[in-house]
């Protein structure tokens, strides 16, 4: 079906709403869980929308897949055990696998659909799936760490969709507990945390239930991420213990990223004032 118009993002609640030029519709279902969309667009490559959100496009996903990944694995001592939390793209699953050190990824996304229709639409993003080190799961991440054991995992990634239907349990004080309860001392979480602009009551209330969890240090990151509400987002880092950037590591990286280095680790810590304000 040949469409030459436009899929907007409209969101009602912050008064905002994003378009991409559209070509075709080249997929659509619903699966147990989300109205599940592809497009292919003039300047973005495909598209892939979730309950009408924009999810991740051709064009511009490494901007997000390497600031959910690379941030908090430089700042791990020595992460070897990662949990992707959703991540059904498998954009966070390719990087995470970057890393040498890393001997285990388990990726679990309550949706099948999603990474059985990237591997079709967004190939590249799969192209990791089948390391050795890679299992994937089709079950809830919310019962998943839940019902871990204790020190069974180094850095929990949250790669879900926005705190609403199945994502929702993932924003709350007991899923957080159920995460501090699972990583080992050094551990640490890192959550795609919406953006600082439209939602800081949000990311406020996830940095508070954080802290009454267990977690003592936070650290929210900033990066661009155009098809998404604002086109800037942010990542929170919650760990047990004092967290510290392996410069020298991240600088040593044998490994190509289009967005992520040394210099961009610091500046997406930098904390703007209004959000220091806020949190201080
Ligand atoms: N980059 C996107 C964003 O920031 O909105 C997220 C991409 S990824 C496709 C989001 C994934 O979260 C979806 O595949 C969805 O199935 C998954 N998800 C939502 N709730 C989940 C849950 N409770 N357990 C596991 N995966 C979940």
């Amino acid at each position: 079906m040949n469409l030459s118009h436009w899929f907007t993002e409209e969101v009602a609640a912050t008064g905002t709403a994003f378009s991409l030029k559209i070509t075709q519709k080249l997929h659509e279902e619903h699966s147990d869980f989300q109205h599940l969309e592809i497009y292919d667009t003039q300047t973005f490559g495909k598209l892939m929308t979730i309950d009408g959100c924009t999810m991740v496009s051709t064009r511009d996903n490494f901007f997000y897949h390497e600031m959910m990944s690379h941030p908090a694995l430089f700042l791990h001592p020595n992460p070897k055990r990662v949990w992707i939390i959703g991540g059904g793209d498998c954009g966070t699953l390719r990087e995470v696998l970057k890393h040498p050190n890393v001997e285990q990824v388990v990726q679990i996304d309550i949706d099948e659909r999603v990474t059985r229709l990237a591997e079709v639409y967004f190939p590249e993003l799969c192209e990791s799936n089948k390391d050795p080190r890679a299992q994937l799961k089709f079950i809830d991440g919310i019962k998943w760490v839940k019902d871990a054991l204790p020190n069974s995992v180094d850095l929990i990634i949250v790669d879900s969709t926005d705190p609403v239907g199945p994502a929702e349990g993932l924003f709350g004080e007991r899923f957080y507990r159920d995460c501090v309860a699972c990583l080992s001392d050094d551990g640490l979480l890192v959550q795609q945390s919406e953006s600082a602009l439209l939602h800081l009551k949000l990311i406020g209330e996830m940095r508070e239930a954080m802290k009454k969890s267990g977690f003592s240090h936070l650290q929210t990151l900033f990066f661009p991420q155009c098809i998404y509400p604002s086109g800037w987002w942010s990542a929170t880092i919650a760990s047990k213990a004092a967290l510290t950037f392996r410069q020298q590591d991240c600088e040593a990286k044998t490994f190509d990223t289009l967005y992520y280095n040394a210099d961009i680790h610091h500046a997406a810590t930098a904390q703007p004032e209004f959000f220091k304000k806020a949190f201080a």
